[in-house]
């Protein structure tokens, strides 16, 4: 008898039946490019500065820690700058823990999140989760299948009247940042929660807008940011956000006690201490990131414009065998499942030249293979 067989003999819930859960690829690959995390490791003065304050924590380990995580809160607000004080922020084991928290407080059995395809494909699993109806919600116009306009977006938010409104800014796995207009016009045709994505908002290029700016005098707007991708520092789950005081207790009636360990909470902060060393690195992959979208141009496929750490780019005949063929070099990168197209994690410079030495490698032997077919189809 398979799991699956008795998967279906288990009493879950009718909603979770036939769905499948996250599963990005974690193959032992020498260049990983498929979760936009950073490539660069935790540079050896932080690694002290870590070890050092999880060492003090360690003999007060026989109390839980602060429910509160006061200290914390502190740090991410000196970090987020823009006045936010530290009853605006709210943190969780990733982002991820603090979406879950969102939807926990603002969603659940008869509530309705949007989001605007193709997003963060958490959005809707996490929604899911906690029995949060889902509307997938349309991006693209005549000139961008990706971009998000204020009157599309208002249009769908007035239609569908969602408890929940999702916006991913950059947007993964498109890259690009939403216009502040956006945002705005959103919020003001709902009064739902309007939650703002901002993982990656790090890597933008210059000029972006963060929603950070607009927290001021809209109480139901929620930004969600991460250590997981700038920081370097997937590994430790630290995910937080800022929104108003009220919203952060709402999220006290949802979250486990004593969700966040001492652990974690004293490695976030010492690596907080260091965010200047930790994002030293922005602006290499940056760099990273602008050369992929140039080389991939100049291969004549069609990357999207991108404020993240990561591409994603289209003009593939077979996203799905060009995928296999970078894994068969070593390169793992991610089929987000847009027909012709694949997402890469910008990296080092090296990670780079591996990429695109292994891409004109496959697109070559796909096309040397297509033209020995036409050839014997003439014959
Ligand atoms: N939001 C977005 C848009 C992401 O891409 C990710 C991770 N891939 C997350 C949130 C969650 O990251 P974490 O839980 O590591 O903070």
């Amino acid at each position: 008898m398979t799991s699956t067989d008795v998967l279906a003999r288990l009493p879950l819930r009718d909603d979770l039946r036939g769905r499948t859960p996250y599963g990005a690829p974690q193959l032992d690959v020498a260049v990983q490019l498929n979760t936009n995390e950073n490539s660069y490791p935790v540079p050896p003065e932080v690694v002290e500065a870590i070890v050092e304050a999880v060492q003090q924590e360690a003999t007060a380990l026989n109390r839980y820690p602060d429910r509160e995580f006061s200290a914390l809160r502190a740090d991410l607000a000196d970090y987020l700058g823009h006045d936010i004080t530290p009853d605006q922020v709210w943190a969780g084991n990733g982002s991820n823990e603090v979406l879950q928290h969102v939807v926990l407080a603002f969603g659940g059995p008869g509530r309705t999140a949007l989001g605007f395809t193709p997003a963060y494909s958490m959005h809707p699993l996490i929604s899911a989760g906690v029995g949060t109806a889902w509307v997938d919600g349309l991006r693209g116009t005549q000139s961008d299948p990706f971009d998000l306009t204020a009157e599309h977006a208002v249009r769908q938010v007035a239609e569908h009247a969602p408890d929940i409104t999702f916006l991913c800014s950059p947007n993964n796995p498109t890259g690009t940042a939403l216009r502040p207009d956006v945002i705005e016009a959103v919020y003001g045709a709902t009064s739902g929660i309007v939650v703002v994505d901002e993982a990656y908002a790090e890597f933008s290029r210059a000029g972006t807008v963060s929603a950070l700016s607009l927290l001021p005098g809209r109480e139901r707007l929620v930004v969600t940011r991460t250590m997981s991708k700038a920081f370097a520092f997937a590994g430790a789950r630290l995910g937080y956000l800022a929104a108003d005081p009220a919203v952060c207790d709402a999220f006290r009636l949802v979250r486990l006690p004593y969700h966040l360990s001492s652990l974690t909470q004293a490695a976030a902060r010492a690596a907080l201490w260091h965010a200047d060393v930790l994002l030293s690195t922005v602006e290499v992959i940056k760099e990273q990131r602008d050369r992929i979208v140039a080389s991939l141009a100049a291969l004549g496929l069609a990357p999207a414009p991108s404020d993240a750490n990561f591409v994603l780019f289209g003009g593939l005949d077979d996203e799905k065998a060009v995928w296999q063929g970078l894994l068969d070099h070593q390169v793992l990168v991610r089929d987000v499942g847009i027909p012709h197209h694949l997402r890469v994690t910008a990296g080092t410079p090296q990670e780079t030249a591996a990429f695109l030495d292994a891409l004109r490698s496959t697109l070559q032997a796909a096309s040397t293979l297509q033209a020995a077919s036409t050839l014997q189809a003439q014959a």
